[in-house]
């Protein structure tokens, strides 16, 4: 058991660090689908971590590939110096992304990888003669990390507003819409809210825009489904302006939607892809940026010399060994093991019976792609957020690993889950939500 003084050491991210100090939920080990408690519990976690462990917790040759390089090479520098398994991940990475994204950059996080965009398209209408495209469009209720590029770009509120003016960006509308709830997967309205990046680049010009950035699904702002054909008109009005289309793949990289990426479901080719969490199927912190040959060639052009880095950035463990390990052996995972398709496998057992918790008291909005859903709960009439952090620690109290946000519940496990522990997931949820005020 953790002392008072270890508890109150640590300032906790995203947590309310007094409530949490009080009544603390502390995991020790992890296998498959369960994390283990300090107090001796399996507990069935519904999110795959934060969304990262999405091939079962505690491979075992995600493990020993680590322990192997820790022995070997535990480091080493990557500026104007390499080592061979950040270039072997590259190929990797670069050979399951689609055809054209070609050219992987190595960072440590999603929001490491949403700045490494950013900045990315902006450098990029520099080399090409433009240095008025600076200013970015994001979309409200996306995320897209927490460091400043992701937060300007970012539209969840409370994410925001603590911190005063952020770097210049414009917002779509989030496509949520009521004609939409209760809808399973592709929801049927809301392909007109494209159009709405038309009229930013009217207002703005685009002479002064350098990028879109969206999530081809949002997750953290509550599984948000793009409508039929969405994605493809914000990639044409794209071409038709001379605007580069980024994705954030964070979260949807490597299987969560049923295919390999959210690029490939939509069949849309961005100019700039994000991706972080089942890299490394989360067992060591990496992030990466695959750009187009279009994008890395504008860097490429010209003669600077070998002391000057055609692109000014990069991270101190910008591919890290260690990380770079981790990741190899877990792509190992996704292609052996075929861990997309056993995502889209179990995808329709589990819109089903998540599904099925429709009609429960208080709950306003189901939404699903893939193995990704999100239950949305009416506010509280005087305290907003409170229903689903109650909600979140009666099921940890039962034994269910379930994350909240302000207004929902965020359901996207492992792509190994069986039948049975689909049923658990549903089963303590159908108890728990109406039992709150
Ligand atoms: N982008 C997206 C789409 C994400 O889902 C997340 C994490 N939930 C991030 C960026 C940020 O990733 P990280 O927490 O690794 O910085």
């Amino acid at each position: 058991m953790l002392t008072n003084s270890q508890l109150q050491a640590q300032w906790m991210p995203f947590t309310g660090n007094r409530q949490f100090k009080q009544d603390p939920r502390i995991i020790v080990g992890a296998e498959g689908c369960y994390l283990h408690s300090d107090d001796g519990r399996k507990i069935l976690d519904s999110l795959s971590g934060l969304w990262c462990c999405s091939f079962g917790h505690g491979r075992p040759e995600i493990a020993e590939a680590i322990a192997k390089q820790a022995k070997t090479l535990d480091y080493a520098p990557q500026f104007q110096f390499g080592h061979p398994g950040a270039f072997q991940l590259a190929e990797r990475v670069r050979d399951l992304t689609p055809a054209g994204l070609d050219h992987v950059f190595f960072t440590n996080s999603g929001s490491e990888s949403a700045d490494t965009a950013i900045k990315m398209a902006r450098a990029y209408w520099r080399l090409k003669g433009e240095p008025a495209k600076t200013r970015l469009i994001g979309r409200v209720k996306g995320y897209h990390g927490v460091n400043v590029g992701g937060t300007s770009v970012g539209g969840i509120t409370p994410n925001r507003k603590m911190f005063g003016p952020m770097m210049e960006a414009d917002h779509l509308s989030a496509t949520l819409l009521p004609e939409n709830r209760f809808s399973r997967g592709l929801p049927p309205h809301g392909l007109h809210l494209a159009d709405q990046l038309e009229e930013r680049i009217a207002l703005h010009d685009p002479s002064t825009i350098a990028a879109v950035i969206v999530e081809p699904m949002s997750g953290s702002a509550g599984v948000i489904v793009p409508p039929e054909g969405y994605l493809q008109r914000l990639r044409a009005i794209c071409d038709q302006h001379n605007i580069l289309l980024i994705f954030d793949e964070v979260l949807t990289g490597f299987g969560r939607t049923g295919a390999d990426f959210g690029a490939t479901l939509f069949n849309v080719q961005p100019d700039i892809m994000t991706l972080a969490k089942n890299i490394t199927n989360g067992a060591v912190p990496m992030g990466a940026v695959v750009a187009s040959s279009e994008v890395y060639e504008a860097f490429m052009h010209g003669d600077t010399p070998a002391y000057i880095p055609e692109f000014a950035h990069g991270y101190t463990y910008s591919g890290h060994p260690l990380a770079c390990a981790a990741g190899l052996a877990a792509m190992d995972v996704f292609e052996k093991d075929k861990m997309a398709d056993r995502a889209a496998a179990m995808a329709p057992y589990f819109e089903e019976q998540v599904h099925r918790l429709a009609d429960l008291k208080h709950v306003v909005d189901i939404r699903n792609l893939g193995m990704a859903a999100a239950i949305q709960l009416a506010p509280h009439p005087k305290e907003a957020a409170r229903r689903p952090w109650e909600i979140a620690m009666r099921c940890w109290k039962k034994g269910l690993y379930v994350r909240f946000t302000a207004d929902s519940l965020q359901l996207g496990p492992p792509f190994i889950i069986e039948r049975d522990q689909v049923d658990t997931i549903c089963s303590i949820l159908e108890e728990t939500i109406p039992e709150v005020d």
